[in-house]
């Protein structure tokens, strides 16, 4: 997988921020800790696998299960994810501006 930046990195792009734009995201999962932090916080977006790791959800709910997948970040649900990417302890949880 690639190099994660930082949380600060991450939040601090404009276009990812609270004020930007559609996000997605996706997981680095070889990073994950499994501690469930982004699952307590945004449970509509992220949740666990079998293997203990988290991944994000797609629009219906259902896990995204394949490494690496990407999904829509909700509007409603930016700031939680946002606050799960800034706080994740593997600095794992990306954000890219979409749209
Ligand atoms: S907050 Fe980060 S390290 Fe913790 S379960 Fe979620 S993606 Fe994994």
């Amino acid at each position: 997988m690639t190099d994660c930046p930082t949380a600060a990195d991450r939040i601090s792009d404009t276009r990812t921020g609270p004020d930007g734009g559609a996000l997605e995201t996706w997981i680095d999962q070889d990073l994950c800790t499994g501690d469930g932090l982004c699952v307590q916080v945004a449970p509509r977006v992220f949740g666990f696998d079998t293997d203990g790791l988290a991944y994000p959800r797609d629009p219906g709910g259902g896990l995204l299960q394949t490494p690496g997948s990407r999904a829509v970040v909700p509007s409603d649900q930016r700031q939680a994810v946002l606050d799960a990417a800034r706080d994740c302890p593997g600095a794992c949880i990306h954000l890219r501006p979409i749209g």
